[in-house]
């Protein structure tokens, strides 16, 4: 088969009898759905932010208003965004293979609005809110019927809500981070896809899988510190490699 993202044909056979894949997806898996990364994000009126000054409980604790309001312009860009080939390429790939476990770092839920089965989401999701003292997670009709810029907590007096996702500076939720170890130590195959390998602990993910035996594919335009510990990458976006890797498989 002519493909510019052809796998290597050891890889192809090792993808083709892997007992367990691990993949782990950042914010360049969702680009092509239209979210911004981080970087995008930070345009209009929000160029003069870095991410870390408004994705932090610091900044929440300084200006609850300025934050919730920039999460609410997230928040619409993910309600109004729609899964794309990419993600239904992971799905299908649960069809071929016994077992595919999605380790993401994204914080929109489109890998489950696709209809990925196992999804950990390490650093939570955007559209769900919680107290921002007792952290319990806030209903979606509280949120609506308080006017508030944010909504008050109805838990804590002086709490408000805030986006149940993990800031910088935050501890990410153990039970994620624990399934996501148990998956990658499991796993004999990684797909590491649109992530700058940078943000830690997830980034260690991939190099524990490595550690354990897996075989890595890295799947980013640009280069990053996974690459040279990659069995092969693709320098292509998110939807057309995956795609590729899946025609492959099936072909
Ligand atoms: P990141 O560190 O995951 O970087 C994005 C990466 O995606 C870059 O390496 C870029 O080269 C790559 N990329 C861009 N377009 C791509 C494409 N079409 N296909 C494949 N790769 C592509 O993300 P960040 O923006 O620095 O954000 C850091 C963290 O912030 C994320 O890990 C996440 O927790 C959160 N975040 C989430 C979302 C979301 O849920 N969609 C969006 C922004 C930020």
């Amino acid at each position: 088969m002519a493909s510019e993202f052809k796998l290597r044909d050891t890889l192809l056979e090792r993808l083709s009898g892997a007992r367990h894949v691990f993949v782990l997806t950042g914010a360049g898996m969702s680009a092509e759905s239209g979210i911004p990364t981080f970087r995008d994000a930070m345009a209009g009126l929000w160029a003069k932010y870095r991410p870390e000054e408004l994705a932090t409980p610091e900044a929440f604790q300084a200006d609850p208003a300025r934050v919730w309001r920039w999460y609410e312009e997230r928040r619409e860009a993910v309600r109004a965004a729609e899964p794309h080939a990419g993600h239904f390429a992971l799905v299908e790939l649960e069809t071929l293979l016994p077992a595919v476990s999605i380790i993401t770092q994204n914080v929109d839920g489109l890998h489950q609005r696709a209809g990925s089965g196992t999804v950990c989401e390490l650093h939570g999701n955007i559209l769900r809110s919680k107290c921002h003292i007792s952290h319990r997670q806030i209903g979606r009709e509280w949120i609506a019927d308080d006017n508030h810029n944010p909504p008050r907590s109805p838990y804590v007096k002086g709490g408000l809500a805030r986006p149940d996702v993990v800031w910088f500076g935050e501890v990410l939720p153990q039970d994620a981070f624990d399934a996501a170890m148990a998956a990658a130590v499991d796993a004999d195959f990684c797909l590491s896809v649109g992530t700058t390998s940078l943000v830690q602990p997830a980034a260690s993910l991939p190099l524990l899988a490595l550690e354990h035996g897996a075989a890595l594919v890295e799947i980013n335009p640009q280069e990053t510190p996974l690459s040279l510990h990659a069995d092969q990458c693709f320098r292509g976006k998110a939807a057309e490699v995956l795609t590729s890797i899946i025609d492959q498989l099936k072909a």
